[in-house]
């Protein structure tokens, strides 16, 4: 988005490098004023139900079971109350793919919306480490003179608690973090033991704890502006009609100082005031007045401040607006067109699909194979049999008593080491024979067709090969 600027060659400094960096190359540190207005309240409820979500759903139980878990070791995972095992890859896969469409379509249409709503990285960091600095160091130009200042008493006891309250933080999130992957019961196990029996899980832990703490307490916007591949991508996903945080500069320019005894619309003045709360505010240090840009993580602080402004004196809201380029270079306000209503669409669908692929998955899974290296057995003077590995997984957490026929061909099947008893959410394996009366087969390899099922109902049906003799084939 291009806007015509009063100076024109500020307006084109932008370009030149990142708002966060000097003319010398060096980082400029940001000092945001604390933001204030109905965006930023919004905000604010948003971010509380997720961080409450984020450190409580750990420690939820369902029926017997931690509501959230992604135990990658044990390769056990279970999302929101539903077990899922390795067998359930296909689905993890369509739901990754689903999800980068997803992302796809979301950000074509509503832009950077979830970097500045529901972002780990911005709700952390804006809710959580930016408002104990707030609280230790005050709003914006107190934290500005405490830069300033020597190594006086002031600064050191202010600086050492913030960053000792930072590192306590990280450390409570990366334990957080390990609730999810180990179980909060292990966490809790590994706790009441102490670090030292445990020290190939607390070395990483300390570690972990001090990448959080460096990227809160150091590197902050940056991860936004030079790691983040979902900011990177913003450049080819936006477009002209993308949502977005955004100026609208035909109403704001030509921008110029506020005169109250003035009537702006006669003197031929935009309503930009060029008071730069919008740019004071802003977390990634730049001015959204020069339209678009990778750094804008939409945050909206700058539409509260500047809401803010227009209320003083006594002009229209939203000169800084969720808008699309397009909206503004043509002068409406709509955000709901059909293409936004379409692509809504498709993404409830798709959300709808694996929401359904997920909770309409088998509940009981079998695998069957031919036992590696085996070929057939003579059983008694006139059958043949086969030796097979079955593998049952129960995903629901209630116990399966599995049987198994065959489907398409004469024979029976004997289950070695007794009945399929597979207790809720575990696996088991065992071997079963296949016996066929030799003279019902009518090809030395038989597509076979077994059934799995629990008392009448059918859970699942699997492929296998009989092998028998070639002699069979000549005959
Ligand atoms: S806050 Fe509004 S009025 Fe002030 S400089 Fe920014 S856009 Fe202009
Ligand atoms: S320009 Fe506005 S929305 Fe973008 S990061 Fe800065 S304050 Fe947030």
């Amino acid at each position: 988005m291009t806007t015509t600027n009063s100076t024109d060659n500020q307006q084109e400094t932008f370009r030149d490098r990142l708002g966060t960096v000097g003319e010398g190359g060096k980082r400029v540190w940001i000092y945001p004023k604390r933001p204030k207005g109905k965006f930023y309240t919004k905000r604010w409820i948003v971010a509380i139900i997720l961080l409450a979500f984020f450190f409580i759903a750990p420690w939820v139980k369902y029926q017997g079971e931690q509501f959230l878990l992604l135990n990658i070791l044990q390769r056990k995972f279970i999302l929101f109350g539903q077990i899922f095992w390795p067998q359930d890859f296909h689905l993890i896969v369509l739901g990754l793919i689903t999800l980068i469409v997803f992302i796809i379509l979301f950000t074509v249409v509503y832009g950077r919306l979830f970097c500045g709503w529901a972002c780990p990285q911005t709700i952390f960091m804006e809710f959580v480490f930016r408002q104990i600095e707030y609280l230790i160091e005050g709003d914006a130009h107190k934290q500005k003179k405490l830069a300033r200042q020597g190594w006086d008493f002031e600064k050191i006891w202010k600086k050492t608690t913030k960053h000792a309250v930072f590192y306590l933080i990280a450390f409570l999130i990366s334990n957080t973090f390990l609730a999810y992957l180990i179980g909060s019961d292990r966490l809790v196990q590994l706790v009441a033991d102490g670090p030292l029996p445990h020290l190939g899980t607390f070395i990483p832990l300390v570690i972990f704890s001090g990448v959080f703490y460096f990227v809160f307490a150091f590197f902050r916007e940056q991860a936004c502006i030079i790691v983040c591949p979902y900011g990177r991508l913003q450049g080819v996903l936006l477009d002209r009609n993308s949502m977005v945080v955004a100026y609208d500069y035909k109403r704001g320019e030509p921008r110029a100082k506020h005169n109250p005894l003035e009537d702006r619309s006669v003197t031929g003045k935009g309503d930009c005031i060029d008071c730069k709360s919008c740019v004071t505010v802003c977390p990634t240090g730049i001015d959204i007045r020069n339209g678009t840009q990778l750094e804008c993580v939409n945050c909206t602080a700058c539409m509260d401040a500047c809401d803010a402004i227009m209320d003083k004196v006594k002009l229209p809201r939203g000169l800084i607006r969720y808008a699309s380029e397009k909206g503004i270079a043509e002068g409406h306000n709509k955000l709901i067109n059909a293409r936004s209503i379409a692509y809504t669409v498709v993404l409830l669908l798709l959300v709808s699909l694996m929401t359904s692929l997920f909770f309409f998955r088998s509940e009981v899974e079998a695998t069957m194979l031919r036992v590696p290296g085996t070929m057939f057995q003579e059983y008694g003077p006139d059958k043949l049999s086969n030796v097979y590995k079955v593998q049952l997984v129960n995903k629901t957490r209630h116990d399966v008593e599995a049987t198994l026929e065959l489907e398409n061909h004469s024979g029976e099947i004997i289950l070695m080491g007794g009945p399929l008893k597979v207790p809720g959410g575990s696996l088991i394996e065992a071997n079963f024979l296949v016996v066929i009366p030799r003279d019902s087969l009518r090809m030395s390899s038989t597509p076979l067709v077994i059934s799995v099922k629990h008392g009448d109902r059918l859970i699942d049906k699997n492929k296998v090969t009989f092998i028998g003799p070639n002699d069979i084939d000549k005959n």
